[in-house]
């Protein structure tokens, strides 16, 4: 069964991954690596250190994130397979 309640987010001060088991209204956040405090209102990520606020999806990890490096990746495997050709 997936787990609704987690979400991965990355600390905007640091970049840490830090794993959300909940998320409510109102909810504060601590990044475990660099300390800074983030308050959680109206699906935006308060940064309490510098007041700057961040968008919930723009510091969320999905998958859909990696499969597009992957795309790139696959990019570079074609131009070696055309030198490979050549031989
Ligand atoms: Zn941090």
């Amino acid at each position: 069964m997936p787990n609704m309640a987690a979400k991965i987010i990355t600390c905007p001060s640091c970049g840490e991954e830090i794993e959300l088991t909940d998320l409510y209204e109102g909810m504060e956040i601590e990044c475990k690596l660099c300390g800074a405090m983030m308050l959680y209102q109206e699906k935006k990520i308060l940064l309490l250190d510098t007041n700057e606020e961040f968008d919930i999806e723009e510091l969320e990890r999905v998958e859909e994130e990696e499969e597009e490096e992957e795309e790139e990746e696959e990019e570079e495997e074609e131009e070696y397979d055309l030198d490979y050709d050549e031989y």
